[in-house]
């Protein structure tokens, strides 16, 4: 009998090893990891360089409160701030986190209520992130809930146009829905969404919790879409697995979050900030972020070539290597990829989420693509 709190439901699979982009299992059993820990070691497992730069800093300090100048913390901020239009850091350990200083930040600087936030959409999960989430089933039961957000439907401009004013302090959205199903919009509704903001003096917060640090191609999601976001926040594969978050700004918000207005204990501390130095390093490279997108694009396009013959398949989408596949019995579909050693993920109630290391090789591509084609191919078999 465990002695957890049973909040996740998890499979029988202890991973004990993990190297590149393979991981073995209690049974030395050997995995091609397409799920990243859900979009995190986006430089695989146990990078050298990464590695590398834990041990250093580990041999240093590991932490010092934010009362006190962190250089590492600094240099961080410089380096996330020089990759955007945007100014300014504050750090903090998760998705959820970063959301948090995001929405807390917004209010305080536009003294309005109102946050526009759109249906199927994640934030995360705690009180006020989960209440932005547009996702019923991750709030049944804690209501009632920060009253604060508006879902609307995504990719619906003409709700948003309605709903959209003055008194509304942000829209803040994830520019690829990914728990939700790996969700893109209509080119138009992103231009839209920015002509809202900046004709109604509307923040706009992008959560590229997910959606960042080079998964799709670019740096940020939202550069496809010619977007200029107030507020990005980020995690996941900031860290490449060591916990840290961020949230960056414009510099006007600055007069908001001065001293004693926000905070947190761990956030950014020198092992964290060193550790995501060494992954911002690596990933933060034309030339990596380019081999990225030609990756994922062919990728896409071989899924795509073989899959959507297949009655049971619907779309295969996605941007970089962030891909979704969305079909019938997907739940069954991941258990017999994992059986055959291919790691991958659900998102939404219909879509296998492929998420492989960002420096996945074409040789663990097309092992992969073989494994979901013979996957695909025997259920089709089986069902027809
Ligand atoms: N925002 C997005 C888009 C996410 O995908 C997630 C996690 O999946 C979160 C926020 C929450 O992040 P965390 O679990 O680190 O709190």
């Amino acid at each position: 009998m465990s002695a957890l709190f049973p909040t996740y439901k998890r499979k029988q699979i202890q991973l004990q090893k993990g190297n590149g982009t393979y991981v073995y299992d209690q049974n030395n059993k050997k995995y091609l990891d397409f799920t990243s820990g859900i979009a995190v070691t986006s430089l695989g497992h146990c990078h050298p360089e990464v590695v590398a730069a834990l041990h250093k800093q580990s041999d240093c300090i590991w932490h010092t409160s934010n009362l006190f100048e962190i250089q590492q913390q600094e240099l961080l901020a410089e380096t996330l701030v020089k990759h955007t239009h945007l100014d300014l850091a504050f750090f903090c350990n998760s998705g959820a986190e970063a959301n948090e200083a995001a929405i807390k930040l917004t209010k305080k600087f536009t003294k309005k209520n109102k946050i526009i936030t759109f249906n199927d959409s994640f934030h995360g999960r705690t009180f006020g992130s989960m209440s932005a989430t547009g996702q019923q089933k991750i709030k049944e039961g804690y209501g009632p809930l920060v009253s604060t957000f508006l879902h609307l439907p995504w990719n619906d401009i003409d709700q948003l146009k309605k709903q959209a004013d003055n008194d509304t302090a942000a829209i803040m959205m994830e520019v690829i829905q990914g728990e939700g199903g790996i969700k893109i919009a209509n080119l138009d509704f992103y231009k839209q969404v920015q002509e809202i903001c900046e004709k109604n003096d509307i923040l706009l917060i992008i959560d590229e919790v997910q959606t960042g640090i080079g998964r799709t191609g670019r740096r940020y999601a939202y550069e496809h879409f010619g977007l200029d976001p107030d507020i990005v926040t980020l995690a996941k594969g900031l860290g490449n697995g060591f916990p840290i978050g961020a949230m960056i700004g414009k510099r006007k918000l600055a007069e908001a979050f001065g001293p004693g207005s926000h905070g947190t204990t761990f956030g950014g501390n020198p092992l964290a900030s060193a550790v995501s130095q060494s992954v911002l390093n690596i990933i933060f490279n034309d030339e990596f972020l380019n081999e990225v997108a030609r990756k994922g694009k062919n990728f896409k396009e071989q899924l795509e070539n073989q899959l959507i013959k297949l009655p049971s398949v619907y779309e295969v989408r996605g941007e970089g290597l962030l891909i979704g596949i969305e079909c019938e019995e997907a739940s069954v579909l991941i258990a017999n990829l994992e059986e055959k050693g291919l790691l991958t993920v659900p998102a939404g109630k219909h879509v296998i989420r492929l998420l492989p290391p960002l420096n996945v090789t074409d040789e663990e591509l097309t092992s992969a693509l073989n494994t979901i084609l013979a996957v695909f191919n025997n259920k089709y078999e089986k069902v027809t």
